[in-house]
């Protein structure tokens, strides 16, 4: 990569390189990997209110353009067609590194997350950018430790189904250690906890999607195994306002976001038909292998550190996500002249 270690220049953090926006506030230069995905749609929607500029990099693998499609009369916007596997040139002031396939479904065999973070994190040394990774709660595998901190180093099979993603992000959070340590490179990791909202992927395998869009559908719901195993769900906007508040921080991290309020798949199940559908069903189906019994963040870090904590419990969040998804599967059955 000879060709463009030229263009390396001094980092502009905290210095120059930014337009001026109000009083007391410079406007970033933002890229968003991913930003046209669930998180990323969100995340994008609220920098531009802020003020930024935004890139979104995304190559529609499970994006979709019309989440981001309210942005495109927008001149501080920008939507590029671009696989993080393959190198970029770009000048910005931060980097949202959110570029993966996110779903079981879709993560087997994929190099997003080595390929795409070393990409990002060779572009975030050569032009002084902050990065930020996305990581996720799947680093801590099947956990012993309950719940869990970022202290806790992870139970993770290596070589088992899910271990694409678990250990593809552990990668991840490793190469983005060594930019920092290695190459000085403003580093900030998020390891993420199950979160839901509108936009996101009606048929992508996950639990609250796949819930919802089965009691809209009238279709019974899903459990897998005995539904007693526990997740934790988060709001996306809390997730947004988390990420933020990290990228502005002054700490690296890894931090826990996720909402501690835990649930079993089949009291989610019960919250679902409350919320959508009274007469809604359930149906057991086998477990996938390697599932995780039990899964809650510790987020005391978070709040001490970051002064961040969810706002928007189960029951808040839900009705919101299922009015989207109630309006896109009309639009679906519309489109197949149902
Ligand atoms: P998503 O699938 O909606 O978004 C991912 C986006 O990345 C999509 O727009 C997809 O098209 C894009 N993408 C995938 N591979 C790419 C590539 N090679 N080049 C360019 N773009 C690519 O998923 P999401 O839920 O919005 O997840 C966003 C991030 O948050 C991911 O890194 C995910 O691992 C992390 N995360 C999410 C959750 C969650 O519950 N939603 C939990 C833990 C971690
Ligand atoms: N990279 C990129 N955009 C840049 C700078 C680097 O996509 O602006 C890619 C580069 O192609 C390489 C990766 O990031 O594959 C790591 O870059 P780095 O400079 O750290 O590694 P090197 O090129 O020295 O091996
Ligand atoms: N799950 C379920 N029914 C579904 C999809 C998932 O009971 O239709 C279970 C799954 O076995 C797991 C939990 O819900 O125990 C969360 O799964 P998801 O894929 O949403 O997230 P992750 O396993 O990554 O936490």
């Amino acid at each position: 990569n000879d060709i463009i270690t030229h263009y390396r220049r001094p980092a502009t953090h905290g210095t120059t390189g930014r337009i001026p926006v109000g009083i007391g506030r410079k406007r970033m230069r933002v890229v968003v990997t991913g930003g046209s995905g669930f998180v990323g749609s969100h995340l994008v929607d609220k920098l531009l209110a802020r003020g930024d500029e935004v890139i979104v990099i995304d190559n529609f693998f499970t994006g979709r353009k019309e989440n981001v499609a309210h942005h495109f009369n927008n001149p501080r916007f920008e939507l590029i067609r671009h696989d993080v596997v393959e190198p970029i040139l770009l000048e910005v002031d931060q980097i949202y590194h959110l570029a993966c396939p996110a779903s079981p479904v879709h993560y087997k065999y994929n190099p997003t997350n080595v390929m795409g973070t070393l990409n990002m994190l060779g572009l975030a040394k050569r032009i002084g950018a902050r990065f930020l990774l996305t990581s996720t709660s799947e680093v801590y595998g099947d956990p012993l430790e309950h719940p869990q901190k970022e202290t806790y180093w992870g139970h993770v099979n290596p070589i088992g189904v899910r271990s694409c993603y678990d250990e593809g992000k552990r990668t991840a959070e490793t190469l983005t250690m060594d930019y920092h340590r290695g190459d000085g490179v403003e580093v900030r990791i998020a390891r993420i906890f199950n979160t839901y909202g509108p936009r996101m992927c009606l048929d992508d395998g996950r639990v609250v999607s796949n819930f919802v869009s089965q009691a809209i559908r009238k279709q019974p719901m899903t459990v897998y195994g005995d539904g007693k195993q526990t997740r934790s769900f988060q709001y996306v906007s809390d997730l947004v306002d988390g990420l933020m508040a990290l990228m502005e921080g002054e700490h690296i991290g890894p931090f826990n976001l996720g909402n501690p309020g835990e649930f079993t798949m089949l009291e989610l199940a019960q919250v679902v038909k409350e919320t959508i559908d009274s007469s809604a069903t359930i149906e057991f189906r086998e477990n996938t292998a390697d599932d995780p019994q039990k899964r809650k963040p510790d987020i005391s870090k978070a709040k001490e550190l970051l002064n961040w904590e969810p706002k928007v419990p189960l029951h808040e969040g839900l009705p919101k996500m299922a009015s989207d998804f109630r309006n896109r599967i009309l639009n679906e059955d519309e489109g197949k002249g149902n």
